[in-house]
């Protein structure tokens, strides 16, 4: 009974014995087939290529793949990333290892791009959005019957700085919200400065202005070029406006900012704001943009905004404590 039954489990046994042994082997096969599925399946071409039965399985997977190939930009790298180590430890490594470091590579460099690209379109929107521009107190403001003695005694300075400069009338827009009640318009900032063309600013940034000039901009050019400043060429003062890709009214829209594209100096040199100015220009521009900063509460130029790439911003917009804002 004994030897019958031994031999009869041994019979039996036989078989079972050869599906054990071949269970790894389909077992493996699965596993890759389930790997096959994945979209990434461009990047596993070496590991299929040492199993053949790997191949067949491609058809089957494929559905799964077609869902990912909606969004093939993000799919992939994910992927990759996540299937790095795995894929270069089992089935690259007999091959050269160079080779297959290249993929893993480019996959990564393209998902940091769909994250970047994708706050970009709230933003769009954002700025499209409200077509009204944001109230500012200083909408309102219209002349009085007669001149604030503040902006008498502003006068007053500038003369006695032999600025010159022209009274220009009131302006307003009420639709807009741009004000300046008590305009002027500078043609110098000092006795031997002139400023081209002329400047339509209010009283009190024409004053900050023609100090500047003087305190500032003169000694620097004596010092870097020991030559006089002759003249500032403005790009734009009073500019009815919103601040650029804003609903926000912009400094200029109240005759409190002003931009500058080039200083001129007595030996006929010409200096212009720009991106990537000569060294010597460029040492000079850093000066007085730097020396800005305090003056000005805002200073904007190139490299601040591709807006500011060809001139200097300036204006006295107060700044919370008092502060600025350079960049
Ligand atoms: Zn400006």
């Amino acid at each position: 009974m004994a030897t019958l039954s031994f031999s009869r489990l041994c019979i039996l046994a036989l078989p079972l014995a050869a599906m054990c042994l071949a269970t790894p082997a389909l077992a493996r096969h699965h596993h890759h087939r389930l790997h096959k599925g994945d979209p990434s399946s461009n990047n596993q071409n070496t590991a299929p290529a040492l199993e053949t039965p790997a191949t067949p399985p491609i058809p089957e997977p494929r559905p799964t793949g077609a869902e990912s190939g909606v969004d093939t930009e993000a799919a992939p790298p994910k992927q990759d990333k996540e299937r790095q180590p795995s894929a270069g430890s089992q089935s690259a490594a007999p091959q050269t290892p160079a080779v297959v470091a290249t993929p893993p590579e480019k996959p990564a460099e393209l998902e940091p791009e769909p994250p970047a690209a994708a706050p970009l379109p709230p933003q769009k929107p954002d700025e499209a959005g409200g077509e009204k521009m944001l109230p500012d107190p200083r909408s309102a403001d219209l002349p009085a019957d007669k001149m604030p003695e503040d902006e008498v005694a502003c006068r007053g300075r500038l003369k006695a700085l032999g600025v010159e400069f022209e009274e220009h009338k009131a302006e307003h827009d009420a639709g807009i919200g741009c004000s300046i009640p008590y305009p002027i318009v500078l043609k110098t900032l000092g006795k031997s400065i002139s400023i081209t063309p002329g400047a339509e600013l209010d009283c009190q940034m024409a004053e900050a202005v023609a100090r500047f000039a003087v305190d500032v901009v003169q000694p620097t050019a004596k010092a870097e070029f020991d030559a006089d400043l002759k003249s500032i060429s403005q790009a734009s003062a009073f500019v009815c406006r919103p601040r650029h890709g804003t609903h926000k009214l912009s400094e200029h829209a109240f005759g409190n900012a002003l931009d500058i594209a080039s200083f001129t100096l007595s030996n006929g040199s010409k200096i212009d704001v720009a991106p990537a100015p000569p060294e010597k220009d460029a040492k000079f521009l850093d000066a007085v943009r730097k020396a800005a900063c305090g003056p000005f509460k805002t200073v904007l130029g190139p490299g601040s905004d591709a807006d500011h790439s060809l001139h200097f911003h300036f204006d006295l917009e107060p700044r919370r404590h008092g502060g600025t804002f350079c960049q």
